[in-house]
């Protein structure tokens, strides 16, 4: 599913960059976001990380409109909320996108 990963996802006036990344010296990293390099990191093992952006994309969210106020607790279970929403609901998601990329 990396395919369907963006290079970058903006965010209020902001250009999050997307790479991929391999934690060697760690295993319970599935992503990790540097809000001062504007940097979303995925784990490169994972073969779908559509969960773990929507996740880092809620963190971002969070510091750019809410002031970094929520707890790792509350970004998982809305991220996991949000997820589950958008995977779900293909035809609604679909809707948002230019006509033309639709299909
Ligand atoms: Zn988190």
């Amino acid at each position: 599913m990396w395919h369907c990963i963006p290079s970058t996802v903006k965010v209020g006036g902001h250009t999050y960059t997307v790479q991929r990344r391999i934690w060697e010296e760690r295993d319970d990293v599935d992503g990790q976001t540097l809000h001062r390099l504007r940097l979303i990191r995925l784990d490169g093992r994972d073969p779908d990380p559509r969960d773990t952006l929507v996740h880092e994309i809620l963190h971002v969210i969070d510091y750019v409109y809410n002031a970094g106020q929520l707890d790792e607790g509350t970004v998982r279970r809305l991220g996991e909320g949000i997820y589950q929403v958008l995977r779900d609901n293909p035809v609604w998601v679909r809707s948002f996108l230019p006509k033309a990329r639709r299909s």
